[in-house]
């Protein structure tokens, strides 16, 4: 028995917890959390259909650097950016960057970590979801540069304005991704944020990320949060170690229910669990 196996009857106790426990509704939601191949579960996921201007202003501002909790921010005009996602639209507000990473995959971190904050079609910031991506250090990122080349070095300089931008080259064109209900990871760490955390990292030169980690010399990211029996879900082949027992395997299903991440119909699916690994 290997120790992935053994993982499971605690998180089939979890999921109990979650779907029948009082305990469970007053159990915090928060973010970040560690990615973890034992206690994540492998499934067709619903397709993220991004729009994105590929020519767009931008208004880049310090929020107010070396603070841990503030960030360099770029807002986007109303209509640039949306993504539809299992029937729900969403519109992209702004997107930022903190460093080091928030999210962990089995622990491992990364330099930086982007956050593309969307709110759903009646702005009600009570409802966010988020698209999260690394950043690693790679070769020179140009799409990038008219921000990192002119960061703004004090939060009240002037706003940078970046006249033309192509939201697209912010994404990978492989989108699997890690998806669980969380919180935002700065003040007032509102819950209720759909997170979408993509797994392939986007590559920034060490210059480029150099450039922003100067200004937050402490960092800038929220240590990482308990689970409390949340469920995470990937779509990325081979990351997952555990495969769910039956009962386990309906609770999840009752689990993707209650967070609606999963469409009904891919829930019968009877490729659902085929490919974990
Ligand atoms: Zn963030």
């Amino acid at each position: 028995m290997n120790r992935s196996s053994r993982f499971l009857p605690s998180v089939s106790f979890a999921c109990a917890l979650f779907l029948c426990g009082q305990s469970a509704a007053q159990a915090a939601s928060q973010s970040p959390v560690n990615f973890r191949s034992d206690s994540t579960f492998f499934g067709n996921l619903p397709p993220l259909q991004f729009t994105l201007s590929s020519d767009t202003p931008l208004t880049v501002i310090n929020t107010g650097t070396p603070d841990d909790e503030k960030n360099i921010r770029a807002d986007v005009n109303a209509g640039a950016g949306s993504l539809m996602l299992s029937g729900d639209e969403w519109n992209l507000a702004q997107f930022h960057f903190h460093t080091p990473a928030e999210h962990l995959l089995n622990g491992q971190t990364m330099p930086m970590e982007m956050h593309l904050v969307f709110t759903d079609t009646a702005a009600n910031l009570d409802n966010l979801l988020v698209v999260s991506r690394w950043i690693e250090q790679g070769t020179f990122k140009s799409a990038l540069d008219p921000i990192f080349s002119h960061l703004p070095q004090q939060p009240d300089a002037d706003a940078l304005s970046v006249d033309h931008f192509n939201l697209n080259t912010l994404l990978p064109d492989n989108l699997q991704s890690f998806r669980y209900s969380g919180s935002l990871t700065t003040p007032p760490f509102s819950e209720n944020v759909t997170w979408v955390d993509l797994a392939e990292p986007l590559a920034l030169s060490a210059a480029q990320i150099n450039a922003f980690t100067a200004l937050f010399s402490d960092g800038n990211a929220r240590e990482i949060q308990p689970l409390d029996g949340r469920i995470i879900l990937t779509d990325v082949a081979g990351f997952v170690s555990a495969v769910p027992e039956p009962e386990t395997y309906a609770m999840l299903l009752a689990g993707l229910g209650l967070i609606g991440f999963v469409a009904r119909r891919r829930l019968t699916s009877p490729d659902f669990m085929g490919s974990a690994a």
